[in-house]
């Protein structure tokens, strides 16, 4: 069987890109979207288990030690980390894999699973951003700001991504999400049993 894809989603906080990976769930939920464990406090509407694994600092230092994550990094002074096992079964299950983390961790995983896609999700523009993360209501104006300025930082980390979504209209993101995805099962590299079972091409 071959195995999923692997699509890391990245970009700034408030560019949409859990309501894109949400819509694409609806589309594809025989997809694994991995639940990552974090050491920063509930928003309001996160829910333990389902949006994140919320964990004390020691608890996430805990399963540093005990090598239980993919890729973990720090960012915004919290701990934000891949649980291993899920991810791995899931890809060797044939299954397809969202990761939506920030861009170090990205290339963490990328290091581990070169076959790994880095996507970048962006808003339509820097004051679409702010709208956002404003509307989006569940950060504080200075949690807003620090994480304004993260964002730059961050879309110049992403420069040597894959793919750029830029989120205007949510189901043209998705769609493109879609069209990564699928682009990806026809590439020759993923192809090579049918190429040597059926045609009987060797290396
Ligand atoms: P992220 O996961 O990147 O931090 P969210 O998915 O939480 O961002 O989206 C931030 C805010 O922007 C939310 O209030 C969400 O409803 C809104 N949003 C996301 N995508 C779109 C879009 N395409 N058009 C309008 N609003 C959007
Ligand atoms: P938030 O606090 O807004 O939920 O997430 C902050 C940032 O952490 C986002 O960029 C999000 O993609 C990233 N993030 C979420 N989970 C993980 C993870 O498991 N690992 C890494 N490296 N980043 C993550």
């Amino acid at each position: 069987m071959s195995k999923g894809v692997l699509l890391i989603v990245s970009g700034p906080s408030g560019a949409g890109k859990g309501t894109v990976c949400s819509e694409y769930m609806k589309r594809r939920p025989e997809t694994f979207l991995s639940i990552s464990a974090t050491s920063r406090s509930p928003r309001p509407g996160d829910e333990d288990g389902v949006t994140y694994f919320f964990k004390t600092r020691e608890q996430f230092e805990k399963m540093i030690e005990d090598d239980g994550f993919l890729e973990y990094a720090e960012f915004c002074g919290n701990y934000y980390g891949t649980p291993k096992e899920p991810a791995i079964k899931a890809i060797n299950d044939g299954r397809d894999v969202i990761l939506e983390i920030e861009v170090q961790g990205a290339y963490k995983v990328k290091e581990k699973c070169p076959d790994a896609i880095l996507v970048f999700v962006l808003p339509p523009s820097p004051d679409v951003l702010r709208q956002r993360l404003t509307g989006r209501g569940t950060e504080s104006p200075d949690v807003i700001e620090k994480r304004i300025g993260e964002a730059h930082r961050e879309i110049l980390r992403g420069a040597n991504y894959d793919y750029i979504i830029v989120n205007d209209k949510l189901d043209l993101a998705a769609d493109k999400l879609e069209i990564i995805a699928d682009a990806e099962k026809i590439r020759v590299c993923r192809n090579k049993e049918y190429l040597q079972n059926v045609w009987d091409l060797k290396e």
